[in-house]
């Protein structure tokens, strides 16, 4: 349970690593000169709060707390890191055991940034065994033949799997190439640095919005290209199932392409486009054995691959994008958390838009007074009207957003930072689920695609042995093709026209 343990702090770690600090300055460095995003989070502040509550658990919480935290850790899967029958005592001694070996203890912070070019990088500060951690490592399933000498007391290694060089010493784990050096701050960095630098920062992000949101769109764009064969195969399969139906249902049967017709009569809800903007047809006549084509891409049957002269990509138009144009115009964005208190602000580049922000934030905490004034009495309730009490707007162009004053309400800054620990720690199991939601989906299809086969082998004398997916799709079996979440391919294991059962490629069958 130990190494299991450990492992999982040091993924939780490398999950949430960052680049630029070498010293303070060198986030800042990087936020300044080629950064879209920077995330700073006090690793070490959280571990040593974190080791305090769990050591002085049974001194400091009352019974109430007590109760509900045993009842929580009694939830927890077998296959979690800590197993079974876990209670705060057995993880005090882990942590107890963790910390005394000292192989890796979180000392500050944890910086992740993001580069212009999409790079991340990441810095985590920590006392670290070299030589120790080195063993630990080896011991990972996807670590065989890597290099693990120090030299000079530095481990450089890279990991299968993880594309960016990862630099171990006895203060960092670096992960992602260090640029050069630190260079002068510029005036309007002076208070940010003094704020990030302090000692009591518990948490730190700033984001350059507008180049996010570009890149995002963007990528957008590139993905939709690199797979614009596949839906304009996918418009095709659409389009014939459409005309089959109105075939079925109209006297005058359609032979041609007619999407006019087909929106009209509704067996389509819109014009189908080729994302490469070919033009449809008709191969032969629709109302027999017709098949649709598409200028650049052939058909369903034939798919071509397009590949001709690169278009150039249009430029992004972002407000167009967007949910509300007005976002546009929000460039930055800030949260610093420390014993202070807390700041979320965004920086707005237009001044009426400014101002609409500034009603739109003062009306919603307006209401939200309001609601909190309708629930008297509640413990919890009682204490974001605290916060609330120490809350206000924060209007300094072009920067607009809301501070909290800490009052006695530091532990809840102290204590999200340790729910992202702990919640770091649990992201195994969240994993797990996804992957068995995925496969439930799968066997959902699996089960369709059965049923629909069945269905169609009662009514035609030529039945289905083997599963066919575009038939059951034409003859309205079915209303689309089923997609495995994972991308696996449906196919059928035994004659599907006697007992044969429909299998995935990546999950196998119902049995
Ligand atoms: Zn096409
Ligand atoms: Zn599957």
């Amino acid at each position: 349970m130990r190494k299991s343990l450990l492992a999982c702090f040091f993924i939780a770690a490398l999950l949430l690593t960052s680049q630029a600090s070498l010293y303070a300055s060198y986030g800042l460095n990087v936020i300044e000169n080629d950064s879209i995003g920077v995330i700073y989070f006090n690793l070490g502040k959280a571990y040593s709060v974190l080791r305090e509550q769990v050591k002085n658990f049974d001194k400091t919480a009352d019974a109430n707390t007590k109760n509900q935290v045993e009842e929580m850790l009694k939830t927890m899967q077998a296959d979690s890191p800590f197993g079974k029958d876990l209670t705060v005592a057995k993880i005090s001694e882990a942590l107890e055991k963790w910390h005394n070996d000292a192989v890796f203890i979180p000392t500050g912070g944890v910086w992740i940034s993001v580069a212009k070019d999409l790079q991340p990088k990441a810095v985590i500060e920590a006392q670290i065994k070299v030589d120790k951690l080195a063993e630990l490592v080896k011991s990972f399933p996807n670590a065989q033949g890597i290099d693990f000498t120090p030299k000079n007391n530095v481990i450089s290694l890279r990991l299968p799997g993880i594309a960016l060089p990862i630099e171990i010493s006895s203060e960092r784990i670096v992960v992602g190439s260090v640029s050069a050096i630190p260079q002068q701050l510029g005036a309007d960095w002076q208070p940010y640095y003094k704020r990030v630098s302090s000692p009591d920062q518990h948490l730190a992000v700033e984001l350059d919005v507008q180049t996010m949101i570009e890149k995002v769109l963007d990528l957008g764009q590139q993905r939709s290209a690199a797979t614009s064969e596949k839906v304009c195969a996918s418009n095709m399969r659409i389009m014939l199932a459409a005309t089959e139906m109105y075939n079925m249902d109209n006297e005058k049967m359609l032979r041609e392409v007619d999407m006019k017709a087909l929106v009209a009569d509704q067996y389509l809800k819109e014009a189908m486009v080729c994302p490469d903007g070919g033009a449809y047809s008709a191969r032969g006549d629709l109302s027999a054995e017709g098949e649709i084509s598409c200028s650049i891409h052939n058909t369903v049957a034939d798919l071509k691959k397009f590949d001709g002269p690169a278009k150039p990509q249009p430029k992004i138009d972002v407000a167009s994008q967007l949910p509300d144009p007005r976002l546009q115009h929000i460039v930055r964005a800030r949260i610093f958390a420390d014993t202070a208190g807390l700041l979320l602000a965004v920086a707005v580049n237009d001044e009426p838009t400014r101002q609409q922000f500034k009603e739109m934030l003062q009306q919603n905490l307006k209401m939200a007074e309001q609601q909190l004034s309708q629930n008297k009495g509640d413990a919890r309730v009682e204490t974001v009207k605290k916060m609330f009490a120490a809350l206000s707007h924060v209007d300094k162009a072009p920067w607009l957003g809301v501070s909290i004053k800490q009052t006695e309400n530091e532990q809840i800054l102290v204590g999200t930072a340790v729910v992202g620990v702990l919640a770091a720690i649990a992201i195994p199991n969240f994993q797990k689920a996804r992957l068995q939601a995925r496969k439930s989906a799968c066997f959902a299809n699996q089960r369709v695609l059965l049923g629909a086969t069945e269905m169609y082998n009662m009514d035609n004398a030529v039945m289905l042995s083997e599963l066919n997916i575009e038939t059951l799709v034409q003859k309205n079996y079915i209303k689309s093709a089923p997609v495995c979440p994972e991308n696996g391919v449906y196919s059928n294991s035994g004659d599907l026209a006697k007992d044969g059962n429909v299998k995935c490629s990546v999950h196998g069958s119902i049995d």
